[in-house]
C-alpha cells in the first residue's frame, strides 16, 4: 500500500485508506477478515515528514476459555517520521531515510506491524466467559452439565478444608 507524497504541499493533510488486509500484506485472512482502516496526518515540513498513523480493524479469533470464535476491535496510534537530514538519522535510528526525489512512502509494514501488536495475549469471547467444562466439554456460556456441582474452583480448597474440620 503506497501513499503518493510528492503532490502534498508544505503543511498537515489528512489521508483516509480503507483496504482489505491483503494489501498491507497480512496474509492471515480467517484473523482480518474486516477492511483496514487507516488514517495519516502527514505534516510535510522542507526535508522531513511526521506522520501519525492510526490504524483500526476487526479482527477475529478464537477465545482462549471456550474457544468459540469471536470479533474484536483492533486500534493502534504510531508515530513515524522520514527526513532526508542524514546527521538526523545517525543519531535517532528510529528516523526513516527520505530520498530528495521520494514521489511515495510505503506504509504496508508500519500498518502490519502495528496490527500485530494490537493483537490481545489473553484472548477472550467476554471477560466474564465460562469456559468449557474439563469433564464433559460442553460450553458453559451456554448451557450448564451435571459435572458443574462437583467442580469448585481450587481456591476455594483451603477453605473447604477448614469447614470440614470444624464439622468434625
Ligand atoms: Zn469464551
Ligand atoms: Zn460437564
Amino acid at each position: 500500500m503506497k501513499i503518493q507524497i510528492s503532490h502534498l504541499k508544505e503543511g498537515l493533510h489528512h489521508i483516509d485508506v480503507l483496504e482489505p488486509a491483503e494489501k498491507f500484506g497480512l496474509d492471515d485472512t480467517d484473523t482480518f477478515q474486516s477492511d483496514i482502516a487507516v488514517s495519516l496526518q502527514i505534516d510535510k515540513q522542507t526535508d522531513s515528514l511526521y506522520i501519525r498513523q492510526l490504524v483500526k480493524t476487526k479482527a477475529k479469533f478464537a477465545c482462549d476459555r471456550c474457544a468459540e470464535g469471536y470479533t474484536t476491535e483492533l486500534k493502534s496510534d504510531d508515530r513515524i517520521v522520514y527526513t532526508s537530514d542524514l546527521e538526523l538519522i545517525k543519531y535517532d535510528d528510529s528516523l526513516r531515510p527520505l530520498a530528495k526525489d521520494q514521489t511515495e512512502i510505503d506504509i504496508s509494514e508500519d500498518v502490519r506491524e502495528a496490527l500485530l501488536l494490537a493483537v490481545p495475549v489473553k484472548k477472550l469471547c467476554d471477560e466474564k466467559c465460562k469456559g468449557i467444562c474439563p469433564q464433559c466439554g460442553t460450553n458453559l456460556n451456554k448451557s450448564t452439565c451435571n459435572c458443574t456441582q462437583t467442580r469448585m474452583d481450587p481456591r476455594w480448597e483451603t477453605l473447604k478444608k477448614l469447614y470440614q474440620k470444624e464439622e468434625k
